[in-house]
């Protein structure tokens, strides 16, 4: 990288706002949903990606198409991502990580990027490190090369359990049920006495519900309204959104988010005839603030109706 282009990569990072610590309170958890969408395209609707703001950390589960666009949008620099949690190594929840990795080491990531996922995640970061080998040698070079630290990977390969904890904040992973797909993970993130879970993709899996008793957020996935998906339920790997809804009546969340769905006509109501408590369902950039109370994008969760904020179109 010449002089030029680090004074850009330095102006980035400082015009960049420290929207965790500047946003939430020390003791809750922000949510931002990057990414909503599936692996069909769609501009409005990016790949899977959560960024959770958690006791001074910022961890990102999935790592989707358009990723690094979405942090930006958020004003987070891909560099300061502490953590990345994959729930399966489907594509769309994936594509995104050699832009993550490579963008934030340009952008001045000094240490190696932590990625906790299935088996199979140590085996793909070496590759990705093969593949790239041509853009880490050139950008080790004289005369600026960038730190060799920075490029490193750390994958660390889960199973079920805590599987980090650093005193204020903890993270469990559990297996969910995505059909052929094993191992699929959901995950689980408490700090002070607030809760966030995150399904991955799963169908109804009891699992999820046993592990998101008496969490505050329930983010779960739901493909389409029952009726808008030809595949017999027996066959489906992904929930409905009558699937998801009949989760959110057992484990009563404060606030239930509907995400990674492809078919949005008659989601809301679909959910709304398995629970009558409160959910949203997700938007790319959406924030939600997991305290006292669980807010999203400034409302509180005991207003909100089963559509939730219509897309800007
Ligand atoms: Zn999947």
């Amino acid at each position: 990288m010449g002089p030029s282009l680090r004074l850009i990569a330095l102006l980035l990072s400082l015009c960049m706002i420290d929207n965790i610590a500047a946003s939430a309170r020390s003791d809750e958890m922000r949510v931002t949903l990057l990414g909503t969408g599936t692996p069909f395209p769609s501009a409005e609707r990016f790949g899977s990606a959560i960024l959770v703001g958690v006791a001074g950390k910022r961890f990102l589960f999935d790592c989707g198409r358009g990723v690094v666009i979405r942090l930006t949008q958020s004003g987070v620099n891909p560099k300061d991502i502490d953590g990345l949690f994959l729930t399966h190594l489907h594509s769309d929840h994936v594509v995104g990580i050699p832009d993550l990795w490579l963008s934030g080491w340009f952008l001045g990531r000094t240490k190696p990027l932590p990625i906790w996922g299935p088996p199979g995640t140590r085996s793909m970061a070496e590759h990705l490190v093969q593949a790239f080998g041509f853009d880490i040698r050139i950008r080790q070079a004289p005369p600026d090369p960038l730190p060799a630290k920075g490029v490193e990977i750390d994958a660390k390969e889960i199973e079920q359990g805590e599987i980090y904890n650093d005193g204020l904040a903890r993270v469990s992973a559990f297996p969910v049920d995505h059909g052929t797909v094993k191992p699929a993970f959901g995950y689980r993130i408490d700090s002070a006495g607030h809760s966030v879970v995150i399904s991955g993709d799963t169908k109804f899996c009891q699992n999820l519900v046993d592990f998101a008793k008496g969490a505050d957020c329930l983010i779960h996935a739901a493909w389409s309204a029952g009726w808008k998906n030809s595949t017999p339920p027996s066959k489906r790997s992904i929930a409905s959104a009558e699937d998801a809804g009949r989760v959110f009546a057992i484990v009563k969340p404060k606030l239930g988010v509907v995400y990674h769905y492809k078919d949005e006509e008659g989601l809301g109501d679909a959910v709304r005839k398995e629970y009558n408590g409160p959910f949203v369902i997700a938007r790319d950039l959406m924030v939600i603030n997991v305290g006292k109370t669980v807010t999203w994008n400034g409302k509180s969760s005991a207003g909100t109706t089963p559509d939730g904020d219509k897309p800007r179109r």
